[in-house]
């Protein structure tokens, strides 16, 4: 495959025009970036930092969970949960395998659909950048925006000089992970035009003990099993890892979109078991209550829970009432979370530019034709499994046909 690498340079002058300004260089910004330049429109992405695609690079731990093959419009949350539904039926998990194939990415299904590179995120970052290329796409880098105006064209104000056009793309992502490029510029570029942006959260994020759990399990970090996370109603199974400071894994991460600080968290440590029973079958046995739940749970984490949660001896001494506390004990073991990590270690930032004042086709504000919000930054966020990506590249699409 012939490689046409994206221009990179490009210098602006206040009669640097472009039809379509696109801010941003991530997913979406890029995906939008191609499809523009499809469609015979010259296309300019700008970013502040040094790279294209910084998150795509260190996704799914650097080989990009990319897509999920059973995305549908429940694997987002949102204000208006069919927003989405539009942007993703028009650009499927097969039209982003089609480009990874299409640029000979090895990948495979990991688990539940989720798709991921065999070698590295870079790859899918290469290909994005050689499509951008081939549609004559300019890309600025380490380029500063200093300033948005709208007299009839949109005005771009950057380190770099002035830029205008009359589409201006807005795909600068969430807040999280500040140290990749993250800042807070699409929703101030949101409010600056009077459009509402809803409450934001970090979110796939792992939860801070409170003081003493943090120091009775801080010993436990690297420890993960199986699980059940329940906020209010809704129920996760998964995995949780214990951390220095507090709980991770993707169940607790996931858990993490619907939690509110100070909601407790009930966490069953023994999903697909009911201990109380296990208890009574063995009720007149001598072992001690530690060593039978070893066989359910991993060593070290018993070791602490018998410690610190529960007295050990042998069952048959146990009354009655007190095997049923602490099986109650493990299926719903409580806890209120200190808080989260926070937007330095979350994979998303939930919540971002209102869905009802863009159009759910296009992505284009209705207040303002001409200015679109694609990816991260608007307040549709995807569950764990490759559906952040997902919304990523099905909303720069979408806005790629009309921008
Ligand atoms: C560690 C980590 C792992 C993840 N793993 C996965 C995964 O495996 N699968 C998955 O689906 N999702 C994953 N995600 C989430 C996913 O990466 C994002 O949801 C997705 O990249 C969002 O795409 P986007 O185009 O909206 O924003 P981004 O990809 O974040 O791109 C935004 C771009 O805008 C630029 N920008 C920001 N502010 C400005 C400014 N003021 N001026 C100019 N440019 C600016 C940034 O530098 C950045 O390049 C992960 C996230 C993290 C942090």
């Amino acid at each position: 495959m012939t490689d046409v690498p994206a221009r990179k340079t490009v210098t602006g002058t206040s009669a640097d025009r472009k039809d379509v300004i696109i801010i941003g260089a991530g997913a979406s910004g890029l995906l939008c970036a191609i499809e523009c330049g499809k469609r015979g429109r010259s296309v300019l992405v700008i970013d502040h930092v040094e790279r294209t695609g910084s998150k795509i690079r260190v996704s799914g731990g650097g080989r990009c969970n990319f897509t999920n093959l059973n995305v549908t419009p429940d694997h987002y949350l949102s204000r208006n949960s069919h927003f989405c539904t539009s942007a993703l039926a028009r650009f499927t998990p097969r039209d982003i395998l089609s480009l990874v194939e299409k640029h000979r990415i090895a990948y495979y299904e990991k688990e539940a659909g989720q798709m991921f590179c065999v070698k590295s995120a870079r790859e899918i970052i290469t290909a994005l950048e050689q499509e951008c290329g081939r549609a004559g796409v300019e890309i600025l880098l380490s380029c500063r925006v200093s300033d948005i105006s709208h007299t009839g064209v949109f005005t771009v104000t950057t380190s770099e000089g002035a830029f205008s056009s009359d589409s201006l793309v807005i795909a600068t992502g969430g807040l999280s992970y500040s140290k990749l490029g993250a800042s807070g510029f699409g929703h101030e570029v949101a409010r600056q035009f009077k459009i509402r942006v809803t409450q934001v959260k970090p979110a796939l994020v792992p939860f801070v003990f409170q003081g003493r759990d943090q120091k009775v399990f801080e010993g436990l970090a690297g420890i993960a099993f199986l699980a059940s996370v329940s906020i209010g109603k809704k129920k996760i199974q998964g995995n949780i890892l214990f951390t220095h400071r507090g709980l991770s894994g993707p169940a607790a991460l996931q858990a993490s979109l619907y939690w509110e600080p100070g909601e407790p968290l009930l966490i069953d440590l023994l999903p697909s078991s009911d201990i109380y029973e296990v208890f009574l079958s063995a009720r007149q046995s001598k072992m001690e209550l530690h060593t039978m739940l070893a066989g359910h749970l991993p060593k070290r984490f018993v070791q602490t829970w018998c410690d610190h949660m529960i007295i050990s001896k042998p069952i048959n001494q146990c009354a009655d009432k007190e095997l049923k506390s602490i099986a109650e004990g493990l299926h719903a073991w409580k806890i209120i979370p200190k808080g989260t990590e926070g937007y330095d270690v979350a994979e998303v930032t939930a919540g971002g530019v209102n869905t009802d004042e863009l159009s759910s086709k296009t992505l284009e504000a209705k207040k303002m034709p001409g200015l679109y919000f694609i990816g991260e930054v608007v307040d549709v966020t995807g569950l764990l499994g490759g559906y952040n990506l997902h919304w990523a590249w099905a909303s720069g699409y979408a806005a790629g046909q009309f921008a």
